[in-house]
């Protein structure tokens, strides 16, 4: 029976520990800024795949404005043959990147 849903305990669990470990957004990080994370993102997305919902090492803290952005991107990459590490590298650089107009990083 697959299980993937968000609304279960298991993934309760997991995503508050997520929470717990890196309060921050990980892409908002990645693009210089300190911004709280509000929810969990999946590396890979995890479709109909119990393995990767609840696999830790696939998980990403991010705020809702990231998470939109890069719910859209991700329809254009391919995770194949990468690593929980390498597609997390991977997914974070294709977060985009804002530049005030100074030209510093916002
Ligand atoms: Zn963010």
């Amino acid at each position: 029976m697959k299980s993937s849903s968000y609304n279960n305990t298991r993934w309760r669990k997991l995503r508050l520990l997520k929470l717990q470990e890196q309060p921050l957004c990980e892409y908002c990080l990645h693009k210089g800024k300190i911004k709280e994370a509000t929810q969990v993102d999946h590396i890979i997305p995890f479709k109909d795949s119990d393995d990767l919902m609840y696999e830790y090492d696939n998980l990403l803290s991010t705020c809702a404005r990231c998470h939109q952005e890069i719910t859209i991107t991700q329809q254009h990459l391919s995770f194949e043959g990468l690593s929980f590490d390498e597609a997390r590298t991977f997914k974070i650089s294709h977060i985009k990147r804002e530049v005030s107009p100074s030209g510093y990083y916002i």
